[in-house]
């Protein structure tokens, strides 16, 4: 069986980021699923379909409208929606809601993580999002759960957003936190929470650097033990 890396995590805990980075060092694939969550919320917005009706976007699926899939160039993960590039368009605020609001049903869960199954039955995987340990890949060789207090999040994507030029109080965008945090593990198909047999990894107090180290030594001891 490949070797697989199971990472799941609420928003803004760095999850992309340090995945990418383990992926690399262990030089194995990266599978970001929020990034195909995004692609049918894109569809959704191209179609002109309200992302709330979910019969209309449960229709648009069910009509292969909605086809995403993965490919690899120099180890980076290219997003395809219906055969075209979306890494770029997936990539806005109004994607991530979008993506938010179609990963509620249950027909679209039902179809990508039958995807996400195939690609991690193929090869090495490092796979994350929010699902991946309890229902895609519950008997990965390794599960962690990523981690950090909402504050430092919020935190965390302050500085971001500083860095873009946009500057937003710190109270609204811990408020934005709060509400992803609490729609991702209240949802009635597949909650974020913590899968049996996940190890918890905490980076509030850790840099960049000493969160991919923690992933990393997680790795390690799945392989002693
Ligand atoms: O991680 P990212 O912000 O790109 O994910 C976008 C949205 O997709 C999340 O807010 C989450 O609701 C959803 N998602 C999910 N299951 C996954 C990955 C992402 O429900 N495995």
């Amino acid at each position: 069986m490949p070797l697989s890396i199971a990472i799941d995590g609420p928003v803004g805990a760095g999850k992309s980021t340090i995945s990418d980075a383990v992926a690399r060092k262990l030089n194995m694939i990266h599978l970001d699923t929020g990034a195909m969550y995004r692609a049918v919320g894109l569809c959704a917005m191209d179609n002109g379909i309200d992302i709330r009706d979910e019969e209309k976007v449960t229709q648009m699926c069910r009509e292969g409208k909605a086809l995403v899939d993965v490919l690899y160039a120099d180890g980076t993960q290219i997003t395809l929606l219906n055969g075209e590039d979306v890494n770029g368009r997936i990539r806005t605020q109004e994607a991530g809601e979008a993506a938010s609001a179609v990963s509620r049903y249950r027909y679209v869960r039902e179809m990508l993580v039958r995807r996400q199954q195939e690609i991690a039955r193929k090869q090495d995987i490092l796979i994350d999002g929010r699902d991946i340990c309890t229902v895609v890949l519950p008997d990965a060789t390794v599960k962690i759960y990523l981690t950090a207090t909402a504050e430092e999040r919020a935190r965390r994507r302050q500085l971001q957003l500083a860095e873009k030029g946009q500057q937003i109080p710190f109270e609204e965008i811990l408020a934005e936190v709060n509400a992803r945090d609490w729609q991702d593990m209240h949802r009635e198909v597949d909650p974020l929470r913590i899968a049996p047999g996940a190890v918890v990894v905490d980076t509030s107090d850790l840099d960049f650097d000493g969160s991919v180290q923690a992933v990393l030594r997680c790795v390690e001891e799945a392989g002693r033990s």
